[in-house]
């Protein structure tokens, strides 16, 4: 395991140019009210460099490939109430890096290993204050220019290094994302089930009782926590892009929206699933999810090796403009033809967001959309919605490890002239792809996305 972490080191080691020296911290911890803290959740930079999940600690590593450590020391009386702390003696052997220090000595070494190198990388503005804190250290190395030792006159973001590493998974990755989408799967399965299963018995359904069902579930199997704030819609609820869990009550004859995925030993999943309450579809609700659905099964298609970031969502678009003409949201009459419907975003007050976003360690990973050193070929132009002016950039070239979500939705809102009938619909089907050389990898499968099977689950 720790060949893994090594072995990205030196990876980012090796692009680091002479005389260079990066500098990552961890997350800090976070007060929620007194002696309360928010749950501690590392730095996905730092860990995917040293797997450590402990707080208080750096990262050195220097260009030719030598790593040094500060980490929390070891302490009787505070590991009597936080728990064991791996230390600096044993950090070495555990983590594969050259040298270990207590985290207490940062503002004592951090000006020697800094001495007489070029360029300092660490990650801008990803650590609030990291910049002068990395300032207070280059002062301590200034002071000793008289006596000879130089000072780095550079700096870089580490971020555009590691973002580019981080986008492509490994094997490792990959193997414990599909994990954590399988423990995402059946949280949803479960929480479908219940739903029918307490309207058949008479119960009254709400929102937090599916949520209760997902979060046992996630943890059942060793999750360590929801990768982002779950979203239980229930009815209008679900036209309410970032609703969350709450105490709405789950009523028969309305649709339930579930964006819910577990973070599994440092990485995402992200699935949604939309379902009748009492696992039957209306004629509106089937009308308009299998819109959705054709327009994920064509973003789908569209994800392969070679293909654009933009390619699924342009497919998902085509699919739901011409989903909303022929169900009568939208009119041929006031809207035009289906690319004009394209062209000036006439979808847009029933579908405002992205088809996809990259899935990683962080739910919205890192990693830039447009490919890097690409240059503009079209001419800036007006959005139809906002009157801004756009830069069209090409976007990024899909590779093989690439990870993205394919999550087309629909949202109708009471309005003028919107068929009665659609009124509070809220749709999203989002599923977890890798992309293969081929086509893409579907890991978050194992919840069904058809209609039909999904009436048929909710029936079990
Ligand atoms: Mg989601
Ligand atoms: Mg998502």
């Amino acid at each position: 395991m720790t060949s893994i972490y090594a072995s990205r080191r030196s990876r980012l080691a090796a692009q680091l140019g002479a005389g260079a020296v990066a500098l990552i911290p961890t997350s800090p911890e976070r007060a929620r009210n007194r002696d309360a803290d928010f749950p501690y959740r590392h730095d996905s930079y730092f860990y995917y460099l040293t797997g450590f999940t402990e707080p208080h600690a750096w990262l050195a590593l220097f260009n030719d490939g030598r790593s040094v450590l500060f980490c929390q020391p070891k302490d009787v009386e505070r590991e009597i109430w936080d728990g064991i702390r791996l230390g600096p003696q044993a950090a070495p052997a555990a983590l594969a890096v050259d040298q270990a220090f207590s985290v207490n000595e940062l503002d004592t070494q951090l000006p020697g290993l800094l001495e007489n190198q070029t360029t300092v990388w660490f990650p801008f503005a990803a650590h609030e204050g990291i910049s002068s804190q990395i300032d207070g250290w280059l002062n301590k190395v200034r002071a000793r220019v008289r006596m000879g030792v130089s000072c780095p006159s550079m700096q870089q973001d580490v971020c555009v290094l590691l973002d580019e590493m981080r986008l492509i998974k490994d094997t490792h990755e990959q193997d414990t994302m599909r994990r954590a989408a399988q423990i995402s799967a059946a949280a949803h399965v479960r929480a479908m089930q219940l739903s029918a299963r307490m309207l058949r018995d008479g119960l009254d359904v709400r929102e937090y009782h599916l949520d209760a069902e997902m979060l046992h579930e996630f943890r059942r199997h060793g999750s360590q926590f929801p990768a982002y704030t779950s979203i239980v819609a229930a009815g209008a609820n679900a036209c309410v892009l970032h609703y969350r869990a709450d105490a709405a009550l789950v009523r028969t004859g309305e649709l339930v929206l579930i964006d819910a995925g577990c973070e599994l030993d440092g990485y995402a999943s992200d699935i949604t699933r939309t379902f009748p309450a009492n696992g039957r579809f209306s004629g509106p609700q089937r009308a308009l999810y299998d819109i959705v659905l054709d327009a994920q099964y064509a973003a789908a298609a569209a994800t392969r090796a070679g293909a654009r970031f933009n390619d699924p969502h342009n497919a998902a678009l085509k699919v739901l403009a011409q989903g909303l003409l022929d169900v009568g949201l939208l009119s041929h009459d006031k809207h035009g033809s289906l690319d004009d419907v394209l062209e000036k975003k006439a979808y847009f007050p029933f579908y405002m967001h992205r088809t996809s976003h990259w899935l990683g360690m962080d739910v919205h990973d890192c990693g830039s959309y447009v490919e890097p050193g690409e240059a503009n070929t079209e001419a800036a132009k007006a959005d139809p919605i906002t009157g801004q002016m756009v830069q069209p950039r090409p976007s990024r070239v899909l590779h093989p490890g690439m990870v993205l979500t394919l999550e087309p939705g629909l949202y109708v809102r009471p309005g003028d002239g919107v068929p009665e009938q659609f009124w509070n619909i809220g749709i999203r089907i989002e599923d977890d792809a890798i992309v293969t050389a081929g086509g893409c990898e579907l890991i978050t499968r194992d919840i069904p996305v058809d209609a039909d099977e999904i009436e048929a689950l909710m029936r079990a």
